[in-house]
């Protein structure tokens, strides 16, 4: 899994101060992109990654640090529209527009891929034959959800944006990896979003191996968010660490955490024209 971003909120999103590009998940059945925001194109070429070989793309809401970088990225998997493949999954707002919110996919760029989902929380989905669990969110965009990956190692997941509660954090209980979006340090909690003092009961409710905080607002990265992190692992016991743009995670009996390679140039991939 290579975090393609690691910045949320309108902030950190609009003044690119870490990338918003979300996560590629390259698995047994194919590759995976989960929420392709603004700086997802441009990491995936510095990355030297060829969005070609990405087989589905998962949108968890209608916020453009979630979205931007969508329709290219079906553009990538339908060879640039001219081979019908690939799956778009979103939510209701994401693929049907809801409440003055999207769609934010147009309806030409879910034509040229072979099929789109809307999924809801308790919805299951077959992504290429990884298992992925649809949980319950509380967001301004009321359809967001979050995502349990079942991997043939663990349970690995990923809280999209998301407030508070001991209901929502139960649902992720059993996961071996929590990938959570800690927007705001302690002490500055706002609507709709979780800060690092709702990180601490989060984790000690699930208990997973691994906590990494992503979505990483302003204030957060200028407060210090390996220290925000720190304090977390203090409070719970559970290993806990900010996740940093292309810094790439493996699970498999160990979780080994390395960087992407990175590349300056004009690389121009083999497939394209
Ligand atoms: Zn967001
Ligand atoms: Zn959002």
């Amino acid at each position: 899994m290579t975090f393609l971003g690691t910045g949320g909120g309108r902030h950190t999103t609009m003044y690119q101060i870490r990338s918003t590009g979300g996560f590629l998940v390259e698995h047994d059945g194919g590759n995976l992109h989960i929420d392709p925001g603004p700086g997802a194109l441009t990491n995936m070429h510095r990355i030297h990654y060829d969005l070609t070989k990405t087989d589905s793309v998962i949108i968890s809401h209608c916020h453009p640090d979630h979205y931007s970088d969508a329709e290219s990225v079906i553009e990538g998997i339908t060879r640039g529209g001219w081979v019908k493949r690939g799956h778009v999954y979103g939510s209701p707002t994401v693929i049907e527009g809801m409440g003055g919110l999207g769609p934010c996919i147009s309806p030409y760029h879910l034509g040229i891929a072979a099929g789109h989902t809307v999924f809801r929380p308790g919805d299951t989905l077959d992504v290429d034959g990884l298992s992925i669990s649809i949980k319950k969110a509380v967001h301004s965009d009321p359809t967001n959800v979050g995502f349990v990956i079942d991997t043939p190692h663990g349970k690995v997941s990923y809280v999209s944006d998301t407030e508070y509660s001991d209901e929502i954090a139960d649902q992720y209980i059993g996961s071996r990896v929590l990938i959570l979006p800690v927007t705001t340090p302690r002490g500055n909690r706002i609507r709709y979003h979780m800060c690092t003092d709702d990180a601490v009961p989060f984790i000690q409710r699930v208990k997973p191996e691994l906590a990494i905080f992503v979505h990483l607002g302003v204030v957060i990265l200028r407060r210090g968010v390996d220290e925000e992190a720190s304090y977390v692992q203090q409070e719970t016991g559970v290993r806990t660490m900010a996740a940093h743009d292309l810094m790439v995670m493996d699970v498999g009996e160990e979780i080994s955490l390395t960087d992407a390679t990175t590349y300056d140039d004009d690389w121009i991939p083999s497939t394209a024209p």
